[in-house]
């Protein structure tokens, strides 16, 4: 596989990263956003607990989008070593190939 398709790959995988902290950090204000503008709209009221479960079946989505990234190098999943033994996602647990390694991208761990 060339770096190209390695950077692609890990791209993917750090936009579903980045998706997941943004719905994840962003529900508690949403949720107090939407129910302010309920008090507004009568009708936004009964749309509160749809649009909230939608948000989460969204970062649900996004997480295990992350949780069942397929390593570039191998092919199985990136931070699963089995069934009962999730690593820390630095590097695969199958292969050992280091996040974001021959992408170009630089990993948040390796920042000072
Ligand atoms: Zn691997």
């Amino acid at each position: 596989m060339t770096d190209e398709q390695y950077a692609k790959q890990w791209l993917r995988y750090r936009r579903w990263n980045r998706l997941a902290i943004g719905l994840f950090l962003g529900f508690i204000p949403f949720v107090i956003f939407i129910v302010s503008a309920s008090d507004y709209f009568s009708t936004a009221g009964k749309l509160v607990p749809m649009v909230a479960a939608g948000w989460l079946v969204a970062m649900g989505y996004s997480i295990s989008r992350i949780f069942f990234f397929r390593c570039p190098q191998c092919g199985h999943i990136f931070a699963l070593a089995s069934w009962l033994y999730l690593t820390n996602g630095q590097k695969c647990a199958h292969c050992g190939l280091k996040r974001y390694e021959n992408s170009g991208i630089e990993s948040a761990s390796k920042i000072h």
